[in-house]
Order: C-alpha cells, then sequence, then structure tokens
C-alpha cells in the first residue's frame, strides 16, 4: 500500500508528510499572561509562581495549544513570532509551524499587594537571656529566614520587614504559618525556646482575627561559659544542643536552665603547679596561688581558666 498523494510506501492510505500539508494539524489562539511587576512571579493553572518568560509561554502555549489527534507533539520551539511544533503523525516526523502571538498585562501579585499594603500575620522577636545577639547568631537567623521564605509561594509567605533592635531581632510576616515555621527553626538551630502569644487584631466576616507574637529566647550560655545546673559546676561545650561538662567529674550534662556563673571572657587564665589527689594548685597570669577543687582532666604544666563563685576559687582544664 502506498500514500495515495505521492504514491511513498506507508502503511496509511495518506502519508503524514502529504496529510500535514493538506490540514492543519495545530491551531493557536492569541493569549494573554499575567506576570508581577514587582516580584516577577507569573500566574500559571498552579498558582503564581517563580518561572522564566520562556518557560511560561511554552507551558501556557501547550496548554491553550488545540491539536489534531493524532498528531503527537514530542517538541516546541519558539522563534521570535513563530512557534515550531515537531512531532508524528502516520509514521513520519513532521514540523508545523504557528504564529505566536500573545499580551503581557503586568500587575501585582497577591503577595505583593499584602506586601505593599503592610499586611502581617505574625512577628517574630528573637532575644538572648542575659546578652545580644552575637553576629555569627544573625547571620544563621537571616539565612534561616531566606531559606523559609524562599521555600513557599504562598500569597501570604513574605517578610514584610525586618527591625534591628538593641535587645536583638524582629521579623514581620506575612502569613502565621510562617512566622511559627522560622520561629521553631531559629531555637531548634540556636539553642532556646519559642514562647507563643496571639493578640486579637480585628473580625473579618465575623471571624476573629489574631495577630501572632513569636518569642525566641535564645540561651545565655555560649560555649566555654561556666554555668550551675543542679548543683552542678558544668562548662558549655555545644550551646545549641545544650551540652556541658561537670568540671570535678568530666561528666556530660544538659544544662538547660542552667544558671549563670562566669562568662568565657571574664575568667583569667593560669597554669596548675602542683597536684594531689582532691586538690590543684594553679598560678594565674600575675603569678599568684590558688588552692582549687582537683578538675577533670588535671595535670602538672596543663593551662586552666580560673573563675571564681560563691567565694571560691575554682578551675578547669582550658581544652576540657
Ligand atoms: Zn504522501
Ligand atoms: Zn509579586
Amino acid at each position: 500500500m502506498g500514500c495515495i498523494v505521492c504514491g511513498k510506501e506507508s502503511k496509511y492510505k495518506i502519508c503524514g508528510k502529504c496529510f500535514s500539508e493538506r490540514n492543519s494539524l495545530i491551531s493557536l489562539q492569541k493569549f494573554e499572561l499575567e506576570i508581577c511587576s514587582r516580584c516577577g512571579n507569573v500566574k500559571t493553572r498552579k498558582g503564581w509562581i517563580k518561572l522564566d518568560l520562556k518557560k511560561a509561554i511554552e507551558e501556557r502555549v501547550l496548554e491553550e495549544v488545540r491539536v489534531f489527534p493524532d498528531f503527537n507533539i514530542e517538541k516546541i520551539e519558539i522563534a521570535g513570532n513563530t512557534i515550531l511544533f515537531s512531532g508524528e503523525i502516520y509514521g513520519e516526523n513532521v514540523s508545523v509551524s504557528a504564529p505566536l502571538s500573545y499580551k503581557i498585562h503586568r500587575i501585582a501579585c497577591p503577595r505583593c499587594s499584602r506586601e505593599s499594603g503592610g499586611y502581617y500575620e505574625a512577628i517574630v522577636q528573637i532575644r538572648a537571656k542575659g546578652r545580644g545577639l552575637r553576629e555569627e547568631e544573625i547571620r544563621i537567623i537571616n539565612k534561616i529566614a531566606q531559606e523559609v521564605v524562599e521555600l513557599t509561594s504562598g500569597e501570604k509567605d513574605f517578610v514584610l520587614k525586618i527591625e534591628e533592635k538593641e535587645s536583638g531581632l524582629d521579623f514581620y510576616f506575612g502569613s502565621k504559618k510562617i512566622g511559627e515555621k522560622f520561629s521553631r527553626k531559629v531555637a531548634n538551630e540556636l539553642g532556646g525556646s519559642v514562647l507563643t502569644t496571639r493578640k486579637l487584631h480585628t473580625r473579618i466576616d465575623g471571624r476573629d482575627v489574631y495577630r501572632f507574637t513569636y518569642l525566641v529566647r535564645l540561651s545565655e550560655a555560649e560555649e566555654s561559659d561556666v554555668v550551675l545546673k543542679d548543683g552542678k559546676i558544668c562548662v558549655v561545650k555545644n550551646a545549641r544542643l545544650q551540652k556541658g561538662i561537670e568540671i570535678l567529674s568530666g561528666k556530660s550534662m544538659n544544662i538547660e536552665d542552667s544558671k549563670m556563673i562566669a562568662k568565657r571572657d571574664s575568667m583569667a587564665w593560669g597554669i596548675i603547679t602542683n597536684l594531689d589527689e582532691h586538690v590543684a594548685e594553679v598560678m594565674d597570669s600575675s603569678g599568684r596561688l590558688f588552692q582549687v577543687p582537683k578538675p577533670y582532666g588535671a595535670e602538672i604544666g596543663r593551662e586552666v581558666l580560673i573563675f571564681e563563685f560563691e567565694r571560691k576559687v575554682y578551675a578547669f582544664p582550658k581544652d576540657i
């Protein structure tokens, strides 16, 4: 059997090439695209998403194009004002083109409209007990905020503003959900607790609308600080995980809800000069000698940090 037009060998009455020359396989109408003039997101069937223009046009073309049922599109290519469809029909690969015509509307997406309207549902306040936030902590906190927002595309998932205060940082979030997620992540990563409070903000259609405040309290203790936990004196080894070491026994301790005894920067430096079973003699940098309870890891010649607690002097190896 052959093609009735060109006579070429084919199992169809008419070959794909001859058919595509005599019939229109596709039809594409003019369409409109909505793009946010502020964030550049594009409106699609899945909502407003980040998408480059070319990809957005291709996706829309595939949604809008009407295709002859036997034509299987395999590839589309945009070249200026023309769009080329390549695919298979009646056993042959063919390419057909159509004019590409669309209009772009630049409007504000719902997320940006809310943002420009100053809308917010949650404030996250980040504070550290008994100290300011460290630079490193601020860097991590900002990174978490960025990640949390980038991972979502809800129309309320934005940071409205960030306020730097002497006591810490305040983040204003468009949605409660993102405020909650962010505060939990910060507390987990930096070691701290979250206290949630809500306040009636307004009523919409007879429904109460609340604003939420998440107070993230980072722990006071930092690495190498000395704290008191359950009557035991501990050196902080990991502030994030709230882990410490008891200075006399060397035992690992959880230091949550501990009391600060000495900050690392306030301690004096010294060296162990003598030892017996229970007592170590240490000399500080100005040559004064102290008798202290023998700390874990004590060895003559080892460097120590010295602090005072309840009018007694203690010391522990710097690299305990
Ligand atoms: Zn033919
Ligand atoms: Zn936008």
